[in-house]
């Protein structure tokens, strides 16, 4: 299904061109996607051997340095999807925020209610790197993890006791 911006969808039975940056490394090759009308009928004029298989709505991808920034052009004109990180307070941590994520990529438009999700939300210390923090976020079925650890505040008397040991 397309998913992406309705200004980038060409009218009935058109092509256009759309541009996009590959974020899969430094490079950034500047990609070109040249696309049909999904919901062209099928005696539109674009032959059926321009379309290519399981994307018949994209008829070329150019500007990729490698493979992957072809991969990284359809994914993001049909089904975009990002991994969203922040930061979140700990409660009695040796640390004062960590870091998490999703540990997979969501859709793009479930961005928002995400970072919604993780509004407020506090974590109590120990927390090790890949503990589930929110199990599902925002109706996704992927959960929030930690990316960082966080260990227990130690009381200024233990750390006195430790350094005189
Ligand atoms: S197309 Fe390949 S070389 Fe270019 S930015 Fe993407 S991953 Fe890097």
């Amino acid at each position: 299904m397309f998913q992406n911006d309705q200004k980038n969808i060409p009218s009935a039975g058109k092509t256009d061109t759309i541009h996009l940056t590959c974020i899969r490394c430094p490079l950034g090759c500047a990609i070109s996607v040249r696309l049909e009308n999904l919901r062209a009928p099928e005696n539109c004029g674009i032959p059926k051997e321009r379309r290519l298989p399981g994307d018949c709505g994209i008829l070329e991808v150019s500007g990729n340095g490698c493979p992957r920034g072809e991969e990284y052009a359809r994914k993001e004109i049909t089904d975009p999807v990002r991994t969203v990180t922040t930061t979140i307070p700990v409660t009695n941590g040796d640390v004062k925020r960590i870091p998490v994520k999703t540990r997979e990529e969501i859709p793009k438009g479930r961005i928002f209610a995400c970072v919604k999700a993780l509004k407020g939300l506090t974590v109590e210390a120990p927390v090790q790197i890949g503990d589930v923090i929110l199990p599902d976020v925002a109706g996704t079925g992927i959960p929030v993890v930690a990316a960082g650890n966080a260990a227990v505040k130690q009381l200024a008397g233990n750390a006195v006791r430790e350094q005189h040991s």
